[in-house]
């Protein structure tokens, strides 16, 4: 090859043609370093023949590419992978291969690292910056940029510690081994179920080839027990697997049973990752030493070795959609990407996505169940509580029949779960004199009021104030009520009822590092928490014998919002929570406390009949022509003006395509019609399934042209608008 074609990584340009030196040795997949005006860039060698773009000028006259870097060229199967991707989602091919590489790890390469650590060393007098450094710095070892960052001191700071000797250098061996798996570590008895189940997918596994299986099995059937057998099979294949998990704070959970059943840790992927960890792992993955990795979204796009199986786990999981960048939905790429590379693929879950269920249906994907959960567990009884009958105190959220259930769990020394997805004390606040209401500067959504941390914060943006003391509009003294409740006051009100109990609030806020996880599992463990007052966070992947009671505090509230899933959601969510109960050999129990018991999700919670649910549902989505009947898009446009906004919403909406089968709704402002600053307008599109939205969306947007403050966004499959 004298020439190639690169995809770089500035999502504004395209493909670029250039010279290869003489001696320089690239292929399609190649990672290299090319020179673009005075910078150098990085950028992968693509199939010209598959890119639009380049130039027809002779190689001669093309500038030189100046480097290839030693790692494996990316496979044809992620290629496809990346090309499948950006094409699907209509996104820029470069953000999506930006993926695969790991941000600088490839870049990096291997070697040693410096990272930094504290010495021990007491100075006899600090400086406040230096004392909350030591403060903030105790177990933590990185970089001085990742320790500045974590002390939330200046670089300058912790270069003067350096010096003064207070912080360390250490050098780490970015090439030291992983400790392997043992297969037979901990391997359990399976039941015949789990058995039938395991020998399926460890055949897949032996066999090799593209098989997609959904793994539907009630919660507490031991679903990870039996896709534990087929990574097993994987491994003694010398051939590496990837678990995808849908969130980082489940990962702790599954680590502690991944080393339990294999004796090692598997190698994790996932975005706060430090830098010398984020390099040993990627080399790690490319070299095929990573037998397992266990990861969140961006774990998928990473150039394995010899990957040989992907599990993707809780596979229902809203959060397996990527809101912003790249927006696609990680459970359906996996599937796609273990098509391209000829291997099985399994999603678990005790509650599938609807499209999941209908595509096992179809016979797409192969359905493989655990009907009954492991060791002879009932599943809970449920009970609804209809809150218009027996209705709470004033100010107060946990009804009588709850309140009775959760004493007689504290008499008996059994543990509860209240479950209410909102974080914080309370989601409104507003001034008692004059009604002001605390509103994001930067949001279309109120400030919520977390009293643990005395802060009014915003669960979009992150902006946060202190609880102010006075009302900034009148001035009136402690004037803030709060209006609805949020976990912690749902917690408060426990306290109130029940003096002595041990309560633990359990959300983002609290359990935000793996050490807290961990003292939180192990608190549940030792029977030091009697309740748990929590957000979806508790709601899956937790294992505790002891829970027998769940209370769910307001089931009404994913219902309300008219959202595309939100019946499928508050179905997973509510059917996920009641399944931390009675997982031991004590019977659980399950109260949902609603206003509306007549719902049909209610109702078929309360029948346990999920076929019936999802019967429903289905007929309810074909009438709408909403997936999987039909296919909805939404193009999203932002800007911080928010004339510019609506000036280029219109201008879409104005050229929208006459087509039968594509309807074009909007523009209109979109529900956040303010985020982070920007203003956003959108456009909704409702398409029979056999339209190429992609395409018609394509060929609309490319023919115009935007100020460069617009973003126009394109949301293939949204969850939410
Ligand atoms: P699920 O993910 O389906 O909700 P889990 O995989 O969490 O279920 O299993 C529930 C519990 O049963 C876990 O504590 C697990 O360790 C245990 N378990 C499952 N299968 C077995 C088995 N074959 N032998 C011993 N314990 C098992
Ligand atoms: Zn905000």
């Amino acid at each position: 090859m004298d020439r190639v074609r690169l995809i770089i990584f500035n999502a504004a340009l395209g493909p670029l043609d250039y010279r290869v030196p003489p001696g320089m040795a690239v292929e399609p997949g190649s990672v290299v370093i090319a020179p673009l005006g005075p910078r150098q860039v990085l950028g992968i060698v693509w199939d010209a023949d598959r890119l639009d773009g380049g130039t027809e000028v002779p190689a001669s006259k093309l500038r030189p590419l100046l480097k290839a870097l030693p790692v494996p060229p990316l496979s044809t199967p992620l290629r496809r992978l990346i090309e499948w991707t950006a094409d699907y989602y209509c996104a820029p091919l470069a953000a999506v291969a930006r993926m695969a590489i790991g941000s600088t790890a490839a870049l990096k390469g291997g070697g040693t690292a410096t990272e930094y650590r504290l010495t021990g060393v007491e100075p006899a007098r600090l400086t406040p910056q230096r004392a909350a450094a030591l403060d903030a710095l105790h177990d933590e070892q990185a970089t001085i940029r990742e320790l500045a960052e974590r002390a939330g001191v200046s670089e300058g700071v912790l270069r003067g510690m350096v010096g003064a000797g207070l912080l360390e250098p250490v050098l780490v061996d970015l090439d030291r081994p992983y400790p392997r798996a043992r297969i037979d570590f901990a391997a359990p008895d399976l039941s015949p179920d789990q058995q039938a189940a395991a020998d399926r997918f460890s055949t897949a596994v032996r066999d090799g080839g593209f098989q997609p299986f959904l793994l539907d099995g009630v919660t507490g059937s031991g679903k990870t027990e039996c896709y534990f057998e087929a990574v097993a099979t994987a491994i003694a294949l010398g051939r590496q697997v990837l678990v995808l998990l849908p969130e980082i704070a489940l990962t702790e959970n599954f680590l502690r049973r991944f080393e339990a059943r294999f004796g090692v840790p598997p190698v994790l992927w996932h975005s706060s990752l430090k830098s010398s960890e984020r390099r040993r792992a990627w080399r790690a993955i490319v070299s095929g030493d990573a037998q397992v990795i266990v990861g969140a979204r961006s774990a998928l796009f990473m150039p394995y070795a010899r990957l040989g199986l992907i599990v993707v786990d809780e596979a229902h999981e809203v959060s397996f959609k990527q809101d912003d960048g790249v927006r696609y939905n990680a459970r359906d790429v996996a599937v796609v990407r273990a098509k391209f590379e000829g291997i099985p693929v399994v999603l678990a879950s005790a509650t599938p996505a609807l499209e999941s269920m209908q595509l096992a249906e179809a016979g797409v994907y192969i359905k493989v169940e655990l009907a009954a959960r492991y060791g002879g567990a009932e599943l809970p009884a449920i009970r609804v509580v209809d809150l218009r009958k027996d209705q709470p105190e004033r100010q107060h959220w946990i009804a009588p029949p709850l309140v009775r259930e959760l004493r007689d769990r504290l008499d008996r020394g059994e543990q509860s779960l209240l479950f209410l997805n909102r974080r914080g004390y309370a989601p409104l606040t507003l001034c008692r004199t004059c009604g002001y209401r605390f509103q994001c500067p930067n949001c279309t959504a109120w400030l919520v009021e977390h009293r643990l941390s005395r802060r009014l914060a915003c669960h979009h943006c992150g902006h946060e104030v202190p609880t102010p003391e006075a009302c900034p509009e009148c001035a009136t003294p402690d004037c803030m009520v709060a209006c609805g409740p949020g976990v912690e006051r749902i917690a408060d009100e426990v306290a109130e009822r029940f003096p002595s109990a041990r309560v633990a609030v359990v959300t983002s806020d609290t359990l935000n590092s793996p050490g807290k996880v961990r003292e939180f599992v192990e608190a549940v463990e030792g029977g030091l928490v009697e309740v748990i007052v929590g957000t979806q966070l508790v709601t899956k992947g937790y294992h505790f014998p002891e829970l027998t009671l769940v209370g769910v505090i307001d089931a009404d509230l994913g219902l309300e919002g008219g959202d595309l899933r939100a019946g499928e959601r508050t179905y997973q969510q509510i059917a996920q929570v009641a399944g931390r109960a009675g997982r031991g050999e004590k019977p659980g129990e399950v109260l949902i406390q609603t206003r509306h018991p007549e719902a049909p999700v209610i109702a078929a919670l309360a029948a346990g009949d999920r076929d019936s649910f999802y019967a429903a549902e289905a007929e309810a989505r074909r009438e709408a022509g909403a997936p999987p009947f039909g296919r909805w898009a939404a193009i999203i446009v932002s800007s911080e003006d928010e004339a510019e906004a609506r000036e280029a919403a219109r201008a879409i909406g104005g050229t929208r395509p006459d087509l039968p089968d594509v309807l074009v709704l909007g523009p209109a402002p979109a529900p956040m019609a303010l985020l982070r600053g920007r203003y956003r307008y959108r456009l909704l599109l409702n398409a029979r399934r056999s339209a190429e939205v992609q395409r018609v969306i394509r060929d609309w947007l490319g023919q115009l042209r935007f100020p460069p403050g617009v973003r126009v966004a394109v949301d293939i499959d949204p969850y939410s608008f």
